[in-house]
């Protein structure tokens, strides 16, 4: 495999990487628990992971480009706390998880993985994160309704993988 110019893929984690039962995960109910395969909160709101990411992480990891979180969620802890729970945590070389402008996020980012923007692939629901990181130089992806297959195969089109 090819991985031309790619040295970091980025993905935000609220209605990209998971749908926290219809709301941000900084509107859910603490503390949170695994049952089986599934999470859910106090109130037993399900944290569901679109499924097509594990298949992306794993194509990611094949081509051994490492993954960063960059998200602006209100409680970055309870955030990690689903991270684990869904044995995600590993997965993600760096993860930016706090309140500010994505631009914040990308320029620890930048500056933890030596990465320049164009080098970069991002993948975020939201058009103000697409539009203020694109900015930058990121190759940024708006993915519609949670991440899909789909969105993946633009992302790396437009990388030239
Ligand atoms: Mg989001």
């Amino acid at each position: 495999m090819e991985t031309g110019q790619l040295k970091l893929v980025v993905f935000d984690l609220d209605f990209t990487v998971w749908d926290a039962g219809g709301v941000w995960c900084d509107c859910l109910s603490p503390p949170f628990h695994r049952t089986g395969d599934r999470v859910f909160d106090a109130n037993g709101d399900e944290v569901v992971i679109y499924s097509d990411i594990f298949k992306a992480f794993d194509f990611i990891d094949e081509l051994g480009v490492p993954i960063a979180a960059a998200s602006r969620t209100n409680q970055p802890e309870w955030a990690r706390d689903l991270l684990s729970l869904h044995g995600l945590d590993d997965r993600f070389r760096w993860s930016e998880i706090y309140p500010s402008s994505k631009v914040a996020h990308f320029w620890e980012l930048a500056s933890a993985s030596q990465a320049s923007y164009s080098e970069m692939l991002f993948f975020d629901d939201e058009m103000r994160n697409i539009d203020e990181v694109g900015a930058l130089g990121v190759h940024s992806i708006h993915v519609a309704n949670g991440f899909r297959w789909d969105d993946f195969e633009r992302g790396l089109a437009q990388v030239g993988v």
